[in-house]
């Protein structure tokens, strides 16, 4: 067993006794309300990111969640994506499939194989456990969707070439140069795709995956996250735990 799983096995232990979204000690990875947090009314959630808005007022990517990345729902999330506690990822892909049951009807006029990408993450190489974090979600995705009777099915059809230095510290449009030509699409050009992540804040990562699929002649019917920042100022639901 390498050092990595022991720490992963010894952290499961120690935090399985919490909850992950508020830290009562509870013999479950989330309590009943941090659960119901995250299990929110599924919305559209897109007019919250900044960048899915085009300028020209032409509209945006659809982005369907259930929760706002605050409170315990983001203490849960950045738990999650830490540990890559198993008990967590079932938390985590129960609630993007609830969502992705929202979605069903929307795209019920698909006739050809809806592609179900996992947005590539940063900290997916981490992340200890195989098919874990993004991958873990799209694979939920589409099974709900499959399980609606649609001809869905999951594919890594992002990756990243590279990775630039921390943007961070960068200006928006620096930002954006650092992107391009990072996103390599793995897939045939003519199937339509929903893309899959985690968190969506500006919605800058999402902009940059659907301009990828666009240049290699995919369309972007939209995206499913577990969680959308609220907007600046706005905590909606949170509970400040
Ligand atoms: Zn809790």
């Amino acid at each position: 067993m390498t050092l990595q799983r022991t720490w992963q096995a010894a952290a499961d232990l120690i935090w399985s006794a919490d909850c992950a979204g508020c830290g009562r000690e509870l013999a479950s990875p989330l309590c009943g309300p941090c659960r119901a947090d995250l299990l929110g009314p599924v919305s559209r959630r897109e007019s919250s990111a900044p960048r899915l808005n085009p300028a020209d007022g032409g509209p945006a990517l659809p982005v369907w969640c259930a929760a706002w990345y605050a409170g315990t729902v983001r203490h849960a999330i950045v738990a999650w994506k830490r540990t890559g506690r198993y008990e967590l990822s079932r938390e985590m892909t129960r609630a993007i499939a609830r969502s992705a049951e929202a979605v069903g009807p929307v795209l019920a006029k698909i006739t050809s194989d809806l592609v179900v990408a996992p947005v590539p993450s940063r900290l997916a190489r981490r992340w200890s456990r195989p098919g874990g974090g993004t991958e873990a979600l799209a694979l939920a995705v589409a099974e709900a969707l499959t399980g609606a009777g649609l001809p869905a099915r999951p594919s890594m059809a992002l990756a990243r070439t590279h990775w630039s230095k921390d943007q961070a510290g960068q200006a928006s449009r620096q930002r954006q140069a650092g992107r391009e030509g990072t996103t390599l699409v793995r897939t045939r050009p003519d199937q339509p795709v929903l893309l899959v992540d985690d968190v969506l804040t500006t919605g800058a990562t999402l902009l940059d995956a659907e301009r990828a699929l666009a240049r290699a002649g995919c369309q972007t019917l939209g995206a499913v996250v577990l969680a959308v920042s609220p907007p600046s100022g706005q905590v909606p639901d949170a509970r400040g735990v």
